[in-house]
């Protein structure tokens, strides 16, 4: 019988009810589930011979939810800078994939990744690549959650050969893991123009039958908009519109290019976005209406996107970027609060996976992903507001600790089972080879 833990910080940020921040408050997890969150001072009385984990100068939030990543792509950081999307992808990226892709390499550059994420507060990631086994094992290997995607893509790849494979090879691994706590999985078409439209009815088929949320960047550039239109006369989400594919399930990755049409058509439709403010900024691709589609009721989830494109897998740069941008692109200082933005890292993370049930806010009952940061230094005092210190100035070197399912994987800035000399020497093995020094 799992024994409870209670974890007593200075604050919590429980998420829901929205806005709250308590003090004198404690964590209690049994297991892998959050069990009471409480005063202080009840948590003794009930739970006196429970072990206590005191962290007196920090604040307790929700497992930051990564909502749209390539994880093993951390190999290819630094690899190609300072292009445009298409530029980036077709003369750099895609030719490096063809190359180097594999299990192997998809298994120890997702476990460098898994290890960046953990240390700065990332519980759960959505993930978009090749070989999703192998990038199954390195989260099971370093008790991150993961959302894997079903890939589909009409090119060939190391990894399967047509659309029609990229998905039988998906499918079967959900069969074959699907009963794993710590994994689920999405539909993950790559794009519009990546994908075609007999693909894309046969992915909104399956996302009916097996109620699978569908993971795919859209309308990411302008040139992805115009050449849609030149081509098929219609803009991307219209396509995506006729396939059926428009519904709460839709985890819309970028979405920068939106007319106020789009935005009430994924308000409507209840679809989620992906936010992803450093990879639209550093490939130019533009500035999303974030602000526009809060207001629209629309779940926003935040993103690294890949560490090519980034270059750091790291939602604290994310939530203060975000935070900045909405207020910077519309004249508007009070859009993007601290609060909202928070929330849109954790549970509107979950919510967009269709997890907001287990994850995504400290509420008893739910599971026990649990991020702690330290805000005893220099430059987080005097602390006013623990979450304005969280959005504004903190960033992911003042983690402290990460539970995933209830399970202590950081202690004290510490990876528990992740050697990382050995990701290191990993990692510069794979530079030798993707390019000799
Ligand atoms: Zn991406």
């Amino acid at each position: 019988m799992p024994s409870p833990t209670v974890i007593e910080p200075r604050w919590v940020v429980p998420i829901e009810p929205a806005g709250t921040v308590l003090e004198a408050h404690a964590v209690v997890i049994e297991g892998d589930r959050i069990l009471a969150v409480l005063p202080v001072a009840d948590a003794a009385a009930r739970y006196p011979d429970a072990p206590r984990i005191h962290l007196p100068e920090h604040v307790l939030i929700p497992g930051l939810v990564n909502l749209h990543t390539h994880a093993a792509m951390s190999l290819m950081r630094g690899m190609a800078d300072d292009l445009g999307l298409m530029d980036w992808l077709q003369k750099h990226i895609w030719p490096a994939e063809a190359q180097l892709v594999s299990d192997e390499f998809v298994y120890d550059g997702t476990l460098l990744a898994c290890a960046e994420m953990l240390r700065g507060g990332i519980t759960c990631f959505n993930d978009m690549y090749f070989f999703p086994e192998a990038a199954a094992r390195a989260a099971l290997q370093t008790g991150m959650r993961a959302a894997l995607g079903i890939l589909a893509i009409e090119f060939r790849s190391n990894y399967a050969s047509d659309a029609h494979d990229y998905l039988a090879k998906g499918m079967a691994l959900r069969d074959t893991l699907r009963d794993e706590p710590l994994l689920s999985f999405c539909l993950a078409p790559h794009a519009p123009f990546t994908v075609s439209d007999a693909t894309f009815a046969q992915i909104a088929t399956y996302a009916g039958e097996l109620e699978l949320p569908v993971h795919i960047h859209i309308h990411e550039t302008a040139q992805e908009v115009a050449e849609s239109l030149a081509q098929d006369g219609i803009r991307p989400l219209a396509r995506l519109e006729k396939a059926g594919l428009l519904g709460p399930g839709l985890i819309a990755v970028h979405s920068v290019h939106l007319d106020d049409p789009e935005i009430a058509l994924f308000a409507r439709h209840g679809c989620s976005v992906a936010h992803c403010a450093s990879s639209n900024l550093k490939l130019a691709s533009g500035i999303a209406p974030i602000a526009k589609l809060l207001q629209a009721g629309v779940n926003v989830g935040l993103g690294t996107d890949s560490a090519a494109s980034n270059n750091r897998l790291d939602l604290f740069a994310e939530m203060r970027l975000a935070a900045l941008l909405a207020k910077g692109s519309t004249g508007d200082a009070t859009a993007m609060p601290t609060h909202k933005t928070l929330e849109c890292a954790t549970l509107g993370g979950a919510r967009a996976l269709g997890l907001q049930a287990q994850i995504g806010s400290i509420v008893p009952g739910k599971l026990a992903d649990l991020t702690a940061v330290n805000l005893s230094a220099s430059e987080l005092t005097p602390c006013y507001d623990p979450v304005s210190h969280l959005i504004y100035v903190a960033g992911r070197e003042h983690v402290s600790d990460v539970w995933v399912n209830g399970e202590r994987r950081l202690v004290d800035g510490d990876l528990v089972n992740l050697d990382e000399s050995t990701l290191r020497a990993k990692a510069r093995q794979w530079q030798n080879r993707i390019r000799p020094s």
